[in-house]
């Protein structure tokens, strides 16, 4: 079978009119950002679809590079032909033949979007199938539950077969729902955070605390490295990482052990704030989880979201720990994540963090050092990378 077209289908959109068309054109522009290698495809979006014509290549790179492209639902490889009942058999008869071994059972589920074409769908289905039976051998037809599905889809402008379906990674196309900054620690469970929030459509920046000598540079690559991974599924990003070792060395001084971690917490949330306001950016993104240690208690939260007003999103909150694990092995970041490179928060983690702070006394203990000069020098001195998309390896097979 010679497939000529892809034709992908959408997730939800559950906005219409302007915002349809917002949808189709950022899922398009997010596609052909990891076809460059084919510049010969070309594309033609429509309300509800997304076709992208082969013109001559082969398909398998172009399938295997869009698996991992948010606000697909499915995919499958199509042909095309005129909305005409005699090419439509013809077409299907082409399409089944390339495909099937003897013994193999089909069915044809026709959609007939343009309704005044004159067979409807059960008339579509017997002529189409009928057509197949008659110049096949060896193949039977089964209703529920074939080895080949052909649908078909009848619309005004060209008719589709396809055979195959491909699930997509779902969610939406990112950007979509605007910027957000991610708090991105060396740890397992940021970069899951960043992940769930591009599928949600979300463009992100990322912020990396760091604190040389304390931390190495090593460190800092595991970071690199973990946006490099994120990247796959959102085209580039940029990582901002800020220099922390002063403003943790003056917590260390002036704020009692108990209460650093708080503090802390409240120092990286307030120069998040400011870098996602030089960018244009409406949220922050944690990778937090309720009661997972001392600063991710409600009342840790209180104290440390004091800070800002900015919507903090925190899309982990409510999993266990091993479902984040398992997300993470799946999206590539885990292997990254459990290299042994401490980040600058585990290395000041105080033997007993307050588990319910007083937000009063926090402030109280924050008030004898001047932290806003530190801040505003610390977002000064923020060096920013620009992380450029690489392939993802993924193998044909399992897509399938
Ligand atoms: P993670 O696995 O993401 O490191 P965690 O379970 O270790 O999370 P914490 O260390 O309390 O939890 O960090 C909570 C959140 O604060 C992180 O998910 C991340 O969003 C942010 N964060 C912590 N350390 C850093 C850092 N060095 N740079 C940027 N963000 C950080
Ligand atoms: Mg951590």
């Amino acid at each position: 079978m010679k497939f000529d077209h892809i034709l992908i289908r959408f997730g939800e959109i559950s906005t219409k009119g302007r915002n349809r068309r917002l949808f189709v054109e950022r899922l398009k522009r997010n596609i052909q950002n990891v076809l460059t290698d084919y510049p010969e495809l070309t594309y033609h979006g429509t309300r509800d679809r997304l076709y992208i014509t082969l013109n001559e290549t082969d398909h398998e790179g172009v399938v295997k590079n869009i698996a991992d492209v948010f606000g697909i639902q499915s995919y499958s490889l199509a042909m095309k032909c005129r909305s005409e009942l005699d090419e439509i058999k013809k077409s299907a008869l082409q399409a089944v033949q390339g495909l099937y071994k003897s013994g193999d059972s089909f069915k044809v589920t026709t959609k007939r979007a343009d309704k005044q074409f004159p067979l409807d769908t059960n008339e579509l289905n017997y002529e189409i199938g009928s057509y197949v039976l008659i110049n096949t051998e060896d193949l039977s037809v089964d209703v529920k539950n074939p080895t080949i599905n052909l649908r078909v889809e009848v619309r005004k402008e060209a008719t589709y077969l396809t055979c195959y379906d491909y699930k997509g990674a779902g969610g939406l196309p990112v950007g979509m729902s605007g910027k957000a900054m991610l708090l991105l620690s060396g740890g397992i469970d940021s970069p899951v955070a960043g992940f769930l929030s591009l599928k949600r459509g979300l463009e992100i920046e990322a912020i990396h605390f760091f604190s040389p000598p304390y931390t190495s540079e090593r460190a800092k690559q595991k970071v690199i490295d973990l946006c490099k991974e994120l990247i796959s599924y959102g085209g580039k990003m940029k990582l901002h990482i800020v220099p922390f070792t002063t403003i943790q060395e003056q917590i260390q001084k002036q704020v009692p052990e108990n209460y650093t971690m708080t503090s802390t917490r409240r120092m990286m949330l307030k120069i998040a704030d400011q870098i996602r306001e030089n960018k244009q950016a409406l949220a922050l993104i944690t990778g937090e989880s309720l009661g997972q240690v001392a600063s991710q208690t409600l009342e840790s939260m209180v104290a440390i979201n004091e800070v800002t007003n900015t919507p903090i999103l925190r899309p982990l909150i409510t999993m266990d720990k091993t479902d984040i694990i398992t997300i993470s092995k799946d999206i590539g970041t885990h292997d990254i994540s459990i290299r042994p490179f401490e980040d600058c928060c585990t290395i000041f983690t105080p033997a007993s963090p307050k588990t319910r702070p007083k937000l009063e006394k926090v402030a109280r203990f924050e008030s004898f050092i001047d932290f806003d000069e530190l801040i505003k020098t610390a977002v000064q001195e923020t060096e920013t990378i620009t992380i450029e998309y690489e392939r993802k390896k993924r193998e044909f097979e399992d897509l399938l």
